[in-house]
């Protein structure tokens, strides 16, 4: 693969000439020791060795908010919306260019989501090897410590002021080379870049799953009375801040209203969740999981079997958003497929 190497100083003049036409969003230090992602402006101290962004960044691709279309109440008349600005996320980690590749995979299946593939088409991705582990991530316990595609450049800290940039697409080479040529990485580069992953994978050696993660949709088919529902679930305040923070959750509600002349509306949809009492309800009032207990299952099933049922991989990055989120402190996915997987050794 095609890399390049870069030097920290010169950074921020590609930064400004990117920023030309493109929003620009990087890893910068948020309130309570947390990081998260904000446009990047002159001066912006970007935080190169955050270990987890507490905001999912399916934001930019799905918002929290969106509307779909507009009519006009006396002509029956809609316009469909589609929003698409050119946006470049820069130090996305490898576990969550995962994440966006399974959204990828799953908004384009079927009737393709138009609204969120045309934001995607719009977006580059510039990935970042981490430097540092959250201490709730696992994600190097089920193999989303590097990630093949999803990425434009892929960027690597190899020496305090140097980094080697893979690329991964024409698009992520231009805006790369947007203002000079740069010397091509050498031999020495590329293993430094391989020493800074093996630091990392040293780092994220503490939270690991007690089996392979390919049995997880095996365990989870056969775990479905397990103890571990009812155990969890009792805590369960269903705030659905799980969903919320998660990059691969991407449920939605689709709702109309009118504005206030009556004469227009707007069809918009707001993200749902899974976890909530009445995510489940349907015509005639009918819920069929008002069980936490339900609600809970259903979760994991879908992170552990559903997902890997239609595309083959688990259905969690493992980055342990949700374990922070969770202030019941019930939502850690590694505990409930340990826990399912110490209950099935100790049934055989
Ligand atoms: S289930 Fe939790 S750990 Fe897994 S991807 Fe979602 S937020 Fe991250
Ligand atoms: S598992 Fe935790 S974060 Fe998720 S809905 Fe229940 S209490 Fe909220």
């Amino acid at each position: 693969m095609t890399a390049y190497c870069l030097h920290m100083e010169q950074l921020p003049p590609l930064m400004a000439w990117w920023r030309k036409e493109y929003d620009v969003y990087v890893p910068v230090a948020a309130e309570g020791g947390h990081y998260d992602f904000a446009p990047w402006r002159e001066g912006t101290e970007i935080a190169f060795d955050y270990d987890l962004a507490y905001n999912t960044l399916k934001r930019y691709f799905l918002p929290p908010s969106e509307d779909l279309l507009t009519f006009d109440l006396a002509s029956y008349e809609a316009q469909a919306v589609f929003e698409d600005p050119k946006q470049i996320l820069f130090g996305v980690h490898p576990y969550d260019v995962r994440a966006v590749n399974q959204l990828d995979q799953l908004m384009e299946a079927g009737a393709p989501d138009r609204n969120y593939m045309a934001r995607r088409e719009a977006t580059v991705v510039m990935a970042m090897e981490p430097q540092r582990v959250a201490d709730t991530a696992f994600w190097s316990t089920i193999g989303a410590d590097v990630v093949s595609h999803g990425y434009d450049l892929h960027f690597t800290r190899i020496s305090p002021a140097n980094f080697m940039v893979e690329v991964g697409s024409v698009k992520g080479e231009e805006l790369l080379l947007a203002r000079g040529p740069l010397p091509a990485a050498t031999a020495g580069d590329r293993e430094a870049a391989r020493k800074a992953h093996q630091k990392v994978m040293d780092l994220s050696r503490s939270n690991r799953l007690n089996f392979d993660w390919r049995h997880t949709p095996k365990l989870m088919e056969k775990g479905w009375n397990a103890g571990v529902w009812r155990e969890k679930a009792e805590l369960c305040l269903a705030c659905g801040s799980c969903n919320v923070v998660c990059p691969t959750c991407y449920c939605f509600n689709v709702s109309e209203e009118a504005d206030e002349t009556l004469k227009t509306g707007r069809r918009f949809r707001e993200w749902d969740g899974c976890m909530l009492v009445n995510f489940a309800t349907v015509a005639g009032g009918h819920n069929f999981r008002t069980k936490a207990l339900e609600r809970y299952r259903h979760r994991y099933m879908r992170k552990g079997k559903y997902i890997s049922d239609k595309i083959g991989e688990l259905g969690c990055v493992g980055c342990g958003r949700c374990v922070r989120a969770c202030t019941a402190r019930i939502a850690n996915p590694r505990e409930v497929f340990n826990a399912l997987w110490e209950d099935q050794a100790n049934a055989d």
